[in-house]
């Protein structure tokens, strides 16, 4: 018999999350390639909650996750993971397109100085969106990987998946080290990596594809700007929020395809953040801190993919959160829950159709 029911490939949020509301039931084990869970996208997020991003079907995904996050229960962590800073949506033409189920107002030129002190005057008018808030990715992952080891669930790190068939109903994943490990069930949560482990696996690949995107930590010549709001722009592209007193967090909103790597911010992605940066307030630039990139991976309609393959058993999909993954965490973790277990789903996520989800969307 399998030491194993299921082996999860990947320690980010979507194998932690996943791991956590299946470990105790059946017996899980996550491995991750890297020595630390959470060495690739998981961190180096911009850690942001935004309900208006990804579209209606994301949103969904979105609101569903807000009061755990907001409100965990307590054996999953004392404090809620979620800081209110609220979003202004920027533009020099039309406001953007927010699905209706996201609160929004309109805020014009007088109470956008107010909100965003120094902004340039061609930005006459913007979108506020209240409910957008900091998420404290460290503490939700940590705490989803105490949830899944205190199940009985087991992580081994620095462990890759180099090849895996199935044969009598099992999996045997065999390793890089050339040991071997057995289990009926295997969830492909490898991020930038999902396809390649799939293929690994002899499945179709859905087409998953990485796209890297910079974030720049600078110091500027203002103060007072930790609870400024997040601010974007409705054409996509930039964003910044303040972090410290005189920091904030910067991205020029790139999205580079580019192969499942140790993703590195290019000297000409900062520049351009930079210099969008400067067309939005009259902020000294002092210096940059700091600079990271990482892989934000997205199926081909930009809908994440959860549920089992269509073409070979056993397998299943938690792949393509493309610049979600964390926000969605709670919600999509219940729902992929529910669909490998082959159980009803959670009244979390019960008003919410898994299909439009499911990797069969790619096989009509
Ligand atoms: C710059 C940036 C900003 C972002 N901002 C936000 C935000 O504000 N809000 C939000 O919700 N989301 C945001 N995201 C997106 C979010 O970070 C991702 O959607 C999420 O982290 C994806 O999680 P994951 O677990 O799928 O991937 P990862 O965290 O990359 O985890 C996948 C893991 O699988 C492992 N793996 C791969 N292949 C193998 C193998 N063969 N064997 C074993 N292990 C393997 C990898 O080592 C990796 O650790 C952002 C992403 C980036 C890059």
């Amino acid at each position: 018999m399998s030491e194993f029911d299921v082996i999860i490939i990947g320690g980010g949020i979507a194998g932690a999350s996943l791991g956590a509301e299946i470990a105790a039931r059946w017996r899980t084990l996550i491995i991750e390639a890297e020595e630390y869970c959470g060495y690739h996208s998981t961190g180096r997020s911009a850690a942001f909650y935004l309900e208006s991003y990804g579209g209606p079907e994301v949103a969904k995904l979105t609101l569903a996750s807000r009061d755990f996050l907001s409100n965990p229960r307590e054996n999953f962590s004392g404090d809620g993971f979620l800081r209110v800073r609220g979003d202004v949506h920027l533009t020099r033409g039309r406001l953007p397109d927010i699905p209706s189920s996201v609160e929004t107002r309109v805020v014009e030129r007088r109470e956008l100085e107010k909100l965003v002190p120094g902004i340039k005057p061609e930005w006459k008018r913007a979108l506020l969106e209240p409910g957008c808030a900091d998420i404290d990715v460290a503490s939700l992952h940590a705490a989803y990987l105490r949830a899944f080891r205190r199940a009985g669930g087991v992580v081994r790190t620095g462990v890759r998946l180099q090849r895996a068939t199935r044969e009598g109903g099992e999996w045997t994943v065999q390793l890089a080290d050339g040991s071997t490990i057995r289990a009926p069930l295997l969830a492909n949560a490898a991020g930038a990596w999902a396809d390649g482990v799939a293929a690994a696996s002899s499945v179709q690949p859905l087409g998953i594809a990485p796209k890297r995107r910079t974030m720049v930590q600078l110091r500027v010549g203002r103060s007072g700007l930790r609870d400024l709001p997040l601010v974007d722009d409705s054409e996509g592209s930039f964003y910044f929020k303040g972090e410290g007193d005189s920091t904030i967090w910067l991205s020029p909103h790139d999205e580079i395809p580019t192969d499942p790597c140790d993703a590195a911010p290019e000297e000409i992605d900062i520049a351009t953040a930079i210099h969008r940066f400067e067309q939005v307030v009259d902020w000294p630039i002092d210096r940059v801190e700091r600079s990271w990139a990482g892989l934000r991976s997205f199926a081909p309609d930009r809908l994440p993919v959860y549920g089992f393959d269509t073409g070979v058993p056993g397998f299943f999909w938690c792949a393509g959160q493309g610049g979600f993954g964390i926000q969605t965490s709670p919600a999509a973790a219940k729902m992929a829950a529910g669909l490998l277990l082959g159980e009803e789903p959670d009244p979390m996520v019960a008003y919410i159709d898994p299909d439009v989800f499911s990797p069969r969307r790619f096989s009509k």
